[in-house]
């Protein structure tokens, strides 16, 4: 006679298969890693009593599939509470990367993904679907708590903590996948973060690689309204058809969040199979809208639940997700009827898992699937009394009543990694411990950044210091023409010319000393049109103190920072917090000079907003003090050349007329 290992008896099964069957007073065997048999009690005592190693009593508790968390970030656990009530582009670019840069490492992630598999074990969920850096610790994390996990190696456009280059990514993402692809517990998976952060080549080239491996692929798409407003402006299309056209789909995608998609786009994933992962949690955290779930399931998208990152969410507590799914589709369709409990749960189990390409591994209670069950206790006073009149009863006792700390069992691939609430397979005192440490670091460290505009502005990414000294002097002027007259001089060489309209932002902090930020964006103009052909962004930090003045009020400056202003005025706003701003717009004409062998750049603005008339500004920039001195005297002369010597001198910037006025 063929023995198995557990026969589960007087338990309350919820199958979450193909037909929803509930067997009230149920029973299951599971053999090694796989479930034998479920059915009535009495049925399966008969079948496998006499031959089960271990018989266990589950008093009357529900006996179900375990959770599919859909989507996640497993090692933010340690970021969790940094930063809060912020944008996503905020609290992504501001504290998330920089912090990520700082502190993300082999170890950090290893910590970060033992105490989410330590979290998760406890809400019931035995699968996850993570993205994330060094997703080779991920997984061996992973399988020493003993959890199931597709885990997906990021691939962005730019350096990464665990990647100097995407070429570099793509690499390690082979290897890494190699060595995991049929690994009991552990699905390799490739993670392009989104289409905002990669590009059609990674889209396509992370395509392929899914596809020779036969992985899942696992991607952000249309998170924001944001992101598809400027997916609509630069490629002119939604996020969908974008990614189609990079062939995404030929793999099997896992589609996170999908907030702002249309019909249209419902029916590219269905036809191609993907999944989704709705995440209610973080969705109503960042406000990134509603996604439409009950359009996506009645159009027969697999639409799984996830808890997104426990940095934006701020837990990986899936009873509270699942709650919150249903609850968020029926004020959204206005309709209590939508999206009910039993709907819910299929979504937090079953859909779930066929979301992630692993149906037929996991997600329900069915023969040949494998043992990834747990038990909830619904004695407790919030669960109380129990109904069972209608099959739904259960499902919305689970859904709407239970918390996941009535999740007391937990088993993955036949082996308990929970019993009677104590983890098995995770250390929680020693992680609790580590944990605090890390903590302490990582808020020292951001302590430090915010105290200067400057350390803010380098955490960005992509600024870079000028250290070059400046002579300049800027003069008032009455008119423009007779400067324009005497650049045309024999001795004056004109390099280049150019025309463009400058619109500044000036940021200024309640610490004068931290200097001023000045957001410019300069609309380049053609000259025969005088139209605008191209705009360019850019973030200045300048400093208020000045190296010294010469003769005439030139002013001689130094060290400034640069970097390309890739965000919108309102990040910075959000991300810097000034005290008070300024706008000032200007026509500039700029002349680029060679004036006795010496280069000199010559700007005529006429100053728009607010209208303070016509300046005229001539600097040179150069290397060295020295050098500046003797460009000083030469500046003077070239003043006396352009007329312009009678003018009013401004000492330091508009800025300052401005607020003198
Ligand atoms: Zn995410």
């Amino acid at each position: 006679m063929q023995t198995i290992d557990i026969l589960f008896l007087n338990a309350h099964v919820l199958t979450m298969d193909d037909k929803m069957n509930q067997y009230n007073r149920g029973a299951v065997a599971v053999n090694g890693d796989s479930i034998v048999a479920i059915g009535a009690e009495d049925e399966l005592k008969k079948e496998y009593a006499m031959r089960a190693k271990e018989t266990i009593d589950c008093k009357g508790k529900i006996l179900m599939p375990g959770m599919v968390n859909a989507h996640t970030h497993v090692p933010m656990t340690l970021l969790r509470g940094i930063a809060d009530d912020l944008r996503l582009d905020v609290w992504l670019q501001g504290y998330m990367w920089p912090v990520e840069r700082e502190f993300a490492s082999p170890e950090f992630v290893r910590l970060g993904t033992s105490i989410a598999c330590g979290e998760l074990i406890r809400s019931g969920v035995t699968t996850f679907n993570d993205m994330y850096f060094y997703e080779d610790d991920v997984a061996t994390a992973t399988a020493q708590a003993g959890m199931r996990g597709v885990c997906g190696q990021s691939i962005l456009k730019f350096p990464t903590p665990d990647a100097a280059s995407y070429e570099d990514a793509m690499e390690k993402a082979r290897d890494y996948i190699k060595k995991w692809k049929g690994h009991p517990l552990i699905i390799p998976s490739i993670a392009p973060h989104a289409p905002y952060t990669t590009t059609p080549q990674i889209l396509r080239e992370t395509a392929d690689l899914a596809k020779e491996f036969d992985v899942p692929l696992h991607i952000h798409i249309a998170e924001t309204s944001f992101e598809v407003e400027n997916m609509r402006n630069e490629n002119g299309m939604p996020v969908i058809p974008y990614v189609r056209k990079q062939g995404l789909f030929e793999a099997k995608v896992i589609a996170a969040h999908c907030v702002h998609i249309d019909m249209g786009e419902i029916r590219t994933l269905h036809h191609a199979g993907a999944g989704v992962s709705h995440n209610p949690s973080s969705n109503l955290k960042l406000a990134s809208g509603f996604a439409p779930v009950v359009k996506m399931l009645e159009a027969g998208v697999n639409v799984g639940i996830g808890t997104d990152g426990p940095a934006s969410n701020n837990d990986l507590d899936m009873f509270e997700e699942v709650r919150l799914a249903a609850f968020v589709a029926k004020a959204v369709t206005n309709d209590p009827t939508s999206l009910p409990a039993s709907q819910a749960l299929l979504m937090a189990t079953r859909i779930g898992a066929q979301a992630l390409h692993i149906g037929h591994l996991t997600g329900s209670l069915t023969p040949g699937r494998r043992a990834d069950l747990i038990l909830v206790d619904l004695s407790p006073l919030h669960n109380s009394p129990s109904f069972r009149r209608s099959s739904d009863n259960a499902y919305a006792q689970i859904v709407y009543a239970s918390k996941s700390t009535d999740v007391t069992d937990l088993m993955v691939n036949g082996k308990w990694l929970m019993r009677d609430r104590k983890l098995l397979t995770v250390n929680e005192d020693e992680l609790l411990a580590e944990a605090a440490d890390i903590a302490k670091k990582i808020d020292s460290f951001l302590v430090e950044r915010e105290q200067s505009i400057l350390s803010k502005l380098i955490a960005l990414g992509g600024s870079s210091e000028e250290e070059s000294f400046e002579v300049q002097i800027k003069v008032r002027i009455a008119e423009a023409d007779p400067v324009i007259q005497a650049l045309m001089r024999n001795d004056i060489d004109i390099i280049y010319e150019r025309h463009y309209r400058q619109h500044d932002i000036y940021f200024f902090f309640e610490d004068e000393s931290q200097g001023c930020l000045r957001y410019r964006e300069d609309d380049f103009m053609d000259s025969v049109k005088g139209i605008p052909t191209k705009t360019r962004s850019r973030l200045t930090l300048l400093g208020r103190k000045q190296e010294g003045k010469f003769e005439h009020e030139i002013l001689l400056s130094r060290s400034r920072f640069l970097a390309p202003a890739t965000n919108s005025p309102r990040f910075y706003r959000e991300y810097f917090i000034p005290k008070t701003e300024m706008i000032i717009e200007k026509d500039r004409l700029r002349w680029f000079i060679k004036y006795k062998d010496t280069e000199f750049y010559v700007n005529l603005d006429k100053v728009t907003m607010p209208a303070i008339g016509y300046f005229l500004e001539v600097k040179s920039r150069t290397w060295s003090r020295k050098d500046a001195e003797n460009k000083a005297q030469l500046l003077n002369e070239l003043l006396e050349v352009l007329d312009a010597s009678k003018g009013e001198t401004v000492t330091n910037d508009y800025i300052d007329i401005i607020g003198k006025q």
